[in-house]
This record gives structure tokens, sequence and C-alpha cells, in this order.
């Protein structure tokens, strides 16, 4: 077994690690602060080719694997946690999707401005009746009109809502879902902005759909197909986003370790204390293992694997380390930790949002003792 990465990925990396440091740190704290999400720094991505990483390069993107696109975001996420969500939300939620399932004309028309960043994408499926229940509950309809088919409804928490361009739209007729890739100009309204106690900077928002009429040519995969979509994208998603927390994880641990080895107390830095040795022991320990399950998973799913129980469990114990360890950075500073002087609280509200987001913990545990009893 080879732990080395490819070079085009640490190459990736390093660039992206490098912009993150230049351009997302300075921005980080005013992004929590002020709830502020820096478009332009965004925008500035998509220039650098970074929008597309997993997209091929006919379309302007990178042609790289899901793992890449993990490694990129846990770069991000090291600087700021909300950068890297709505980073994953637009090229994996969107970016990606699209590209996986849409047809060459709506490639063509679609992906190439969302590539380069002159376009902002969000995924809508979470409605105010329908979060873990997703499809069960899902009441944003289309129906279909003569040439046209019209959608009404509305979505909640959504991703990059407030600032988006192109949406991509779950919607059901009857027993039958499909997605369609929408466009603000097409009247979708994005009345709210929704204010959160973590992840702030990322705007999500709630998104509206009143009498929207579209052509069949923005249909994603034919009508009827929005279940594989999702479910298919649900995996990708879970895998790529596990590496969100895992930066900010190794944020919170390489503060709480820098920490140790500066405070005094007792006459002695606290980082000689065994109590505090034994924290970062555990947290060190518990992000590699994480970041080990994530490497595999992202890889599976980029070679097709369907078991969608590596990549849930993936995201489920990157998400709850990055907690766990957010938490004990908190502890090692002390008062300190507690106050505003120090991001350490951002660490661990931007963390938590891992445990809820692109289906909660309680799910990703349904979702792999499923696959473990099917086998
Ligand atoms: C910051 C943020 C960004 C988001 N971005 C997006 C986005 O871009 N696009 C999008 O579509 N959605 C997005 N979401 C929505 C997110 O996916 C949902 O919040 C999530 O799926 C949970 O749905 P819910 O909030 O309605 O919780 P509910 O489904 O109401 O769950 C409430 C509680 O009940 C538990 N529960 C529910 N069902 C079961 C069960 N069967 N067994 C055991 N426990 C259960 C849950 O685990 C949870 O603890 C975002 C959410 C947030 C907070």
């Amino acid at each position: 077994m080879d732990f080395d990465l490819p070079d085009d990925t640490l190459a990736i990396r390093d660039l992206v690690r490098e912009f993150s440091r230049k351009k997302i740190e300075p921005v980080a704290t005013k992004m929590d602060r002020e709830d502020h999400f820096p478009i332009e720094v965004f925008r500035e991505m998509g220039k650098l080719g970074l929008l597309g990483l997993t997209i091929s390069q006919e379309y302007g993107g990178a042609g790289m694997d899901y793992l890449t696109e993990g490694i990129a975001l846990e770069e991000i996420s090291y600087y700021s946690g909300s950068f890297g969500l709505s980073y994953g939300a637009h090229n994996n939620l969107v970016v990606d999707n699209i590209h996986r399932n849409a047809t060459r004309e709506q490639r063509e028309r679609y992906l190439p401005g969302l590539v380069k960043g002159e376009k902002i994408g969000s995924l809508c499926l979470t409605e105010p009746g329908a979060g873990s229940d997703a499809l069960g509950g899902m009441k944003t309809a289309y129906e279909q009109k003569g040439a046209h088919y019209e959608i009404n409804g509305s979505k909640t928490f959504i991703t990059n809502a407030p600032v988006a361009d192109v949406f991509l739209v779950y919607a059901r007729n009857g027993k039958s879902y499909s997605a369609f890739i929408l466009e603000r100009e097409d009247g979708v309204e994005t009345p709210r902005k929704i204010p959160k106690m973590g992840m702030r900077g990322s705007p999500t928002g709630e998104v509206v759909f009143r009498n929207i009429k579209v052509g069949r040519d923005r249909v994603l995969k034919g009508e009827g197909q929005a279940k594989s979509i999702i479910y298919q994208g649900l995996n990708a998603e879970r895998a790529v986003l596990a590496f969100g927390p895992l930066g900010i994880a190794r944020r919170a641990l390489d503060e709480a370790i820098n920490y140790s080895d500066q405070r005094v107390q007792f006459g002695r830095r606290i980082g000689e204390f065994e109590l505090i040795q034994e924290k970062l022991a555990y947290m060190f320990t518990r992000l590699e293992a994480a970041r080990l399950l994530a490497y595999k998973a992202a890889a599976l799913v980029g070679n097709k694997l369907s078991d969608p129980s590596y990549a849930a469990a993936s995201i489920m114990l990157a998400s709850e380390t990055a907690t766990q360890i957010a938490k004990e950075a908190i502890q090692i500073f002390g008062g300190y930790g507690y106050t505003e002087d120090y991001p350490l609280g951002r660490y661990l509200r931007d963390a938590i949002l891992y445990e809820i987001g692109a289906g909660t913990t309680e799910i990703r545990k349904i979702v792999i003792a499923k696959a473990l009893l099917k086998k």
C-alpha cells in the first residue's frame, strides 16, 4: 500500500494551501463576525481553475479525482470552515453533479461559467417539511404544461442561495422525482438569508419558485431520474465534504499544540503536563484515523463504488472528530479559548454543522447499518 499522493494532487494541494493562506485567512474573522461572504475571493479561485477540479478539461476543469477535491477542501477549511462549505456546495453539489448527469448541451451551457467562478451554484433539496425525509416530505412540485414544465414550491437551508446564479432543484410530480437546472433569471427568488450560529460567511438561504416555466432542456438526466441523482450525489457529497471537518480539526489541533508550547502555569509550559499531552495525543490519533477513512472513501467513490457505507462512515467520523478536537482545543486554551479574542469558538461552531448537513449523524448511522445488514 502506497500512502504517497500523486504529484499533480500535491501540486493542487500546495496551490490551494498558498491561496487560502494569502486570500482566505485574512478575511476569515470578518466572515464569521459580519456574516460576510467574500465573493471576489471566490471568483478568484475560479480564475485559478480551482472551482472545477473534478470537471473534464474540455469544460475548463482540471480533470482530477474526488480525493484531490477533498484535499483542496481540507486546505480551505483549515483557514475558514465556512469558505470551505460554500466551496464544497458549489464544486461538488452543483458543478460535479451537472458534469456527472447533464447532456452535452447542458454541460456546454453551464459548466464553463460555473468553473470560472462567473456564476455561483447552489443545490436545492431540503424544504421546511422535508429534511431527513427529503423525498417523502418534498412539496416542491413540477407539472408538464404543453412544451414546458412549471415549478412551484420552496426550499430552505440552501448554501450559497443568496448569491447564486444557478440552482439545481429537486421537485416531484406525485411519485416521480425530477431535477431541474434553474437560473435566477427564470424568476427564482431568494427572499431570506438565514442567520446561523456557525458557518457564518457562507450564505445560507430560503429559495422560492412561483410558476417558474422552463423547457425540457433544463431537466437533468431525464424526467423521473432525480432519485438516482440524489443517491449517487450524496455518496460523492459525503466523501468529499468529509474533508471540511478534517481541515477545521487540523487547524484546531495546530493551535492547541502551539498554545501548549507557550502557555506557562506552575512555572512550566502546559504542554509538559501529562493531562494536556494525553489530549494532544488523542486529538492527533483521531484526526489521522478520520483522514485515512476519508482517503479510502474518496478513492472508493471515485472508482464508482455504489456501497454508501464508506462515504457515510467517513463524514460521520470526520465530523464527530472535528467537534471533539475543536472542543478539546478550547479546553487547552482555558479561559482564552472561550473568548472572541481567539478563533477557537469559531472552529467548534463551524465543525458542528458537519454533523447536520449532507444527512445528519443519525441518518448516516442508518445508511451504514442498512448497507451492513444487506451484506
Ligand atoms: C448551514 C446549513 C447548510 C445546508 N446546506 C444545504 C444545501 O446546500 N442544500 C440542501 O438541500 N440542504 C442543505 N442543508 C440542509 C441539511 O441537509 C438538513 O438540515 C439536514 O438534512 C437535516 O434536516 P432537518 O434540518 O430538517 O432535520 P430533521 O430531519 O427534522 O431532523 C431533526 C432530528 O431528528 C433526527 N432524525 C430524523 N429522522 C430520523 C430517523 N429516521 N431516525 C433517527 N433520527 C432521525 C435527525 O438526525 C435530527 O437529529 C443545510 C443545512 C444547514 C444547517
